[in-house]
């Protein structure tokens, strides 16, 4: 069995369901103490009961600066300091601009973006001292937008941007910074789209290939920061195979 990370502290957003979860049970099955962060408590819970290590769970609002602050000292309270952030919560709900309802940008702006950034601002100071690692879930639509994916994109590029420039910030004091970029995946993501058109966009696109499974980008979190210290896994790519 994999214990790389065994003592090793982890705090991830976004852990209720799809790809922050496996890579919760994931790191806790390689030894890591996880704190799980996100609204639905319930499904924080049952993954407490699941997971092999010490969690800790979190009622995590990561549109709401002081909740991140409040999670970041948390699981420095309980497990003694922070090795690893997993920036992983966000959500989709894509749709063509022209018409948009712009309180979807809002939230998508709020929760992928700036979310990701209050995270990254609290936890910092305490991924300094131990030379740790911030991993940002970005997606393919951080390097490339589509017709209908231009806010999603906007979050993802901003992610990426924000990335490049903490890595530049920090990496000669010893954080590293990891960007994953993943295709299609399994999960709820696409459950929360709004527009008919982009539903029955998602619909076909599932069905016409294989997608990945959360597990599959748990394994790329647990490659990235799990190597020695002088090496900085900076970026991963991650399609499906099927997807052109
Ligand atoms: P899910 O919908 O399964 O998971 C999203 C997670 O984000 C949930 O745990 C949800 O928890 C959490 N979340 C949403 N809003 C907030 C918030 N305000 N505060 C705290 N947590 C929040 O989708 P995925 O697992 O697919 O998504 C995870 C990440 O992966 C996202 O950043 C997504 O953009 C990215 N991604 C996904 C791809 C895919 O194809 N599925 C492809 C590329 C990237 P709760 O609602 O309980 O708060």
């Amino acid at each position: 069995m994999d214990r790389s990370l065994q003592g090793k502290v982890v705090l991830v957003t976004g852990a209720s369901s799809g790809i922050g979860e496996a890579t919760a049970l994931a790191l806790s099955e390689a030894g890591a103490n996880v704190a799980v962060g996100a609204r639905r408590a319930d499904r924080l819970a049952d993954l407490e009961k699941r997971a092999p290590g010490e969690v800790l769970t979190l009622d995590l609002d990561v549109t709401d600066e002081q909740s991140t602050r409040a999670a970041v000292s948390a699981t420095v309270e309980r497990f003694g300091g922070l090795d690893v952030l997993v920036n992983n919560a966000g959500l989709m709900l894509n749709g063509s601009i022209l018409g948009a309802d712009t309180t979807e940008w809002a939230r998508m702006v709020h929760t992928n973006l700036l979310g990701t950034m209050y995270t990254t601002h609290a936890a910092l100071p305490h991924l300094l001292q131990r030379k740790g690692t911030v991993v940002q879930i970005s997606s393919t639509s951080g390097r490339q937008a589509s017709a209908g994916g231009g806010v999603y994109a906007a979050t993802k590029f901003g992610v990426n941007a924000f990335s490049e420039a903490l890595r530049k910030e920090v990496t000669t004091r010893g954080v590293r910074v990891v960007v994953i970029e993943p295709g299609m995946v399994a999960t709820e993501l696409l459950s929360h789209l709004t527009d008919p058109t982009m539903q029955a966009a998602a619909r076909d696109m599932m069905s016409a290939m294989r997608l990945l499974q959360s597990a599959d980008i748990a394994k790329a979190v647990l490659y990235a920061i799990s190597q020695p210290e002088h090496v900085a896994v900076n970026e991963i790519l991650i399609r499906p195979t099927d997807q052109a």
